[in-house]
């Protein structure tokens, strides 16, 4: 057993965030495992872009207000206790509503070939506040 050491929280990037997150690195699994969990922390009107993860990933809602987007569909509202499922390589974005945080556990795999997830264009506040 081993009580881990806090990582020092990391503000999300730029290039794939809109607005303000925060990151905190839950557990990073060594190989065999492949496993990543990450509290994330979004300020109102922050999301990420859109992405793909390659081995899928869950996100479980434990504070706030959210949003999440699959593409090609309506964006669906979130709240504490709402877990979500994206399957491996579907385009989705996520974050908070535009007046309320929102916190996130955010669950993922690394594939075997260490590959986590594809990056595409920031969401325009058009498709934020687009049909719900
Ligand atoms: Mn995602």
């Amino acid at each position: 057993m081993q009580v881990l050491k806090k990582q020092p929280t990391v503000k999300a990037p730029a290039e794939t965030f809109t607005g303000d997150a925060w990151f905190d690195v839950i557990a990073r699994g060594e190989e065999p495992s492949r496993i990543r969990v990450s509290v994330v922390r979004f300020a109102p009107g922050a999301r990420n872009a859109w992405h793909a993860h390659a081995v899928g990933q869950t996100v479980h809602v434990t504070e706030g207000v959210g949003l999440i987007q699959a593409r090609g569909e309506k964006v669906i509202e979130i709240h504490p206790g709402d877990t979500i499922h994206t399957p491996p390589g579907e385009w989705h974005w996520h974050g908070a509503a535009p007046d309320r945080f929102m916190t996130h556990l955010a669950m993922w795999e690394a594939s075997a070939e260490g590959e986590e997830a594809e990056w595409g264009a920031l969401v325009t506040d058009a498709e934020y506040l687009g049909s719900r």
